[in-house]
């Protein structure tokens, strides 16, 4: 067996009207259950249900902001700074609390999400290792149906093909965007300040085009340059933190959705399912063909993932009856992705 390259983690939303008939949730054995009724149409009838159950490597539920990094960002922090680049990722659909983990809520300080807490505990650290100079820098990109958008750049329209960024990979392998802002940042409140900026711009975009931010991947991005010196000579280190709000994974109805929305819906569902197929065959044995050039989000976190890369994806789930079926379709996608 190969060990997987992706450590899952299940996050449920607080809800009034959790599922109780309908899911089990085992936190010691990291355990969902799910039964659902045959026929979704017909309702109870016959009582006749159809069984579910995921294991996965944690799974959590009702827990705070600060555990969530504890158990999923702590330690990728700590080995982007030994020069290993990483990937935090959340799926799940719309409502389910993507954004509420990686972003999470600027008001309340206990509410920050994961973001804003690998800013903290990073900048921590920097200031504690005096025998390395580390340059740290920020990026905030977007990807709305495969157009690569820079969110420090100010309010661009995402459909303005002038705008686009290009993805380029260079001689060692590693991934560059072409023309994208790395803001230098010194301090933790720098840093901290362009996640508002980047916000700032996306909800700018959103109005002005009426678009969903639901509708496109988010991709936070830490940039780390590690220089020390071993005797006389200078080793510099380059590694990378992405944190990644995807796209809503809902399904849309075939029916009545057209235009704009089934555009919209085909983008995120051709890429969620190629992020899906990189992970599947990096788990492989025969790594040879792992089929990056499919898509943007895949091409932009292709030396983050896999290899010696730390990866984690967070299923959030909203554990209510009227979801079940996102529900499960969103844990069998994070079973598929554990699965070697
Ligand atoms: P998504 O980004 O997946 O569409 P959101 O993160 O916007 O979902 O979450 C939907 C709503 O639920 C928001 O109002 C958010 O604040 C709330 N929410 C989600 N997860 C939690 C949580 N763990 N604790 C408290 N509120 C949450
Ligand atoms: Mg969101």
């Amino acid at each position: 067996m190969v060990k997987a390259p992706i450590k899952v983690v299940v996050r449920t939303r607080p809800t009034a009207n959790f599922a109780y008939k309908n899911i089990q949730i085992n936190e010691s054995s990291n355990y969902v259950g799910i039964n659902i009724p045959k026929n979704a149409e017909s309702g109870y009838v016959n009582h006749q249900q159809e069984n579910w159950g995921f294991h996965f490597d944690k799974v959590l539920q009702n827990v705070s902001q600060e555990v969530m990094f504890d158990v999923c960002a702590k330690d990728i922090v700590l080995s982007v700074l030994e020069g290993y680049s990483g990937t935090i990722m959340c799926y799940g659909q719309t409502g389910a609390g993507k954004t509420f983990t990686t972003t999470g809520t600027t008001t309340d300080y206990k509410y920050r999400g994961l973001i804003p807490r690998c800013i903290s505990q990073l900048f921590q650290e920097v200031g504690q290792r005096y025998e390395q100079q580390i340059t740290v820098g920020v990026s905030y990109l977007e990807i709305y149906n495969e157009l690569l958008t820079d969110l420090l750049a100010g309010s661009v329209a995402p459909n303005d093909q002038t705008q686009q960024l290009a993805i380029q990979e260079d001689t060692n392998g590693r991934v560059h965007v072409k023309n994208q802002i790395i803001r230098q940042c010194k301090t933790e409140e720098e840093a901290q300040a362009m996640i508002f900026e980047g916000e700032t711009n996306r909800t700018i975009s959103e109005h002005k085009l009426n678009k969903n931010s639901s509708r496109s991947h988010c991709v936070f991005t830490i940039h780390l340059e590690i220089r020390s010196r071993v005797e006389s000579t200078e080793k510099v280190i380059i590694s990378k933190l992405h944190l990644v709000d995807l796209a809503g994974s809902e399904r849309t109805k075939k029916t009545g959705s057209e235009g704009r929305t089934l555009l919209e819906a085909q983008f995120i569902n051709k890429s969620l399912s190629f992020l899906e197929q990189v992970v599947v065959a990096l788990s492989e044995k025969q790594r040879d063909h792992i089929p990056y050039r499919q898509s943007k989000l895949t091409n932009l976190l292709k030396d983050s993932i896999g290899g010696n890369s730390k990866t984690i994806m967070i299923a959030n789930i909203w554990p209510e009856a009227d979801h079940l079926e996102e529900t499960i379709s969103t844990l069998k996608f994070a079973t598929r992705m554990m699965k070697v």
